[in-house]
């Protein structure tokens, strides 16, 4: 690890954690004391994601209400269009808005078939993120994060196309992208000055994923047009029944990616926490964030 970077000065680093909605209780149990932990480091906001084919409203809804009740955070709701029609979307819209919720994560959502089956819209619906971003906007004034594909999306047939479409939802009022995770620093600037030279200015924030499970990251990457780079794999081999250095290299991994991107200018990073805080902490204190003392607000979320 970087002993000092003149860069890294933690008043300059904003972080977002994003959860997914709990199926259990104890998933529940596990997730809010995620958000316990990690509500110290002030993010700019906590995201939660929403399930394939909008299969996860209400626990989406549900997760976002109780993070507004018992803190401080901001929070954005992610919200997909697939197999809906506007007037389906809208509505969940108008259900998102009366708990509170003034950011979302605007997405068009995998086909229904799975990832790498044809996406076909629905008939009435938004066809694509940049159509939902402008029924957002439409709705309301609400703050738009959007995805952005540093290896670019696989179902996009070049860069271009690719980042077209960024353009496009950023044109449509999205003001922040967060990217698909990647593991090899160079893709992601070389994306960003793609980006750039396309007339795009909005922040195009990382989206880190601090590998819990090698095996599933692999099998996910590959589905979704990430790429595990060979020394990557290699740092995994032969450690499928060791846990315990596989978190250690896990953390050794993230810490290094995130300090590189620090250097590299960097100053926002958005944490794939996947409902685990500890990873997440730590490198979060590596980038020289501190927690500040825990509000009631924070209390009320450990004790529940
Ligand atoms: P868009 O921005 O509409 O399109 C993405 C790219 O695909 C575009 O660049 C475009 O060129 C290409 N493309 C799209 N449609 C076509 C087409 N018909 N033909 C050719 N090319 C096309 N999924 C969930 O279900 N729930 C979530 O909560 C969720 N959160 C996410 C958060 C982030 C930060 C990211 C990066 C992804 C997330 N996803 C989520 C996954 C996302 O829904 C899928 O990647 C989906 O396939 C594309 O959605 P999008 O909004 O990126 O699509």
């Amino acid at each position: 690890l970087r002993r000092s970077s003149p860069s890294l000065s933690a008043d300059r680093i904003n972080v977002s954690f994003e959860f997914f909605p709990p199926k259990t209780g104890d998933m529940e149990t596990q997730l809010f004391e995620s958000v316990s932990k990690l509500a110290p480091f002030n993010p700019d906001f906590v995201s939660v994601t929403y399930g394939a084919g909008g299969s996860t409203k209400q626990p989406t809804l549900n997760t976002v209400s109780r993070i507004h009740r018992e803190t401080t955070l901001s929070t954005a709701a992610h919200l997909t269009c697939v197999d809906a029609s506007r007037e389906e979307v809208d509505a969940v819209v108008r259900e998102f808005w009366d708990v509170g919720v003034r950011h979302f994560v605007a997405l068009r959502g995998d086909p229904s078939g799975g990832i790498g089956t044809r996406f076909k819209p629905h008939a009435d619906g938004y066809a694509n993120a940049a159509e939902l971003v402008a029924g957002l906007k439409a709705f309301a004034d609400f703050e738009i994060s959007v995805s952005a594909y540093p290896e670019k999306h696989p179902e996009s047939p070049d860069f271009m196309t690719d980042i077209d479409m960024l353009k496009r939802k950023v044109d449509n009022g999205a003001t922040r992208a967060i990217t698909q995770f990647f593991f090899d620093n160079d893709t992601y600037e070389r994306y960003v000055e793609r980006v750039r030279r396309a007339g795009i200015y909005i922040p195009i924030v990382p989206g880190i994923l601090p590998i819990h499970n090698f095996g599933q990251v692999a099998r996910f990457a590959g589905m979704c047009g990430a790429s595990i780079p060979t020394w990557l794999a290699e740092r995994f081999e032969g450690l499928e029944d060791d846990a315990q250095t596989r978190s250690l290299i896990a953390a050794a991994l993230a810490a290094d990616q995130v300090m590189d991107l620090v250097e590299r200018g960097v100053h926002d990073f958005h944490f794939y926490t996947m409902n685990r805080a500890q990873l997440v902490y730590a490198i979060c204190h590596l980038l020289g964030l501190r927690g500040r003392a825990p509000q009631a607000e924070d209390k009320a979320v450990a004790a529940a």
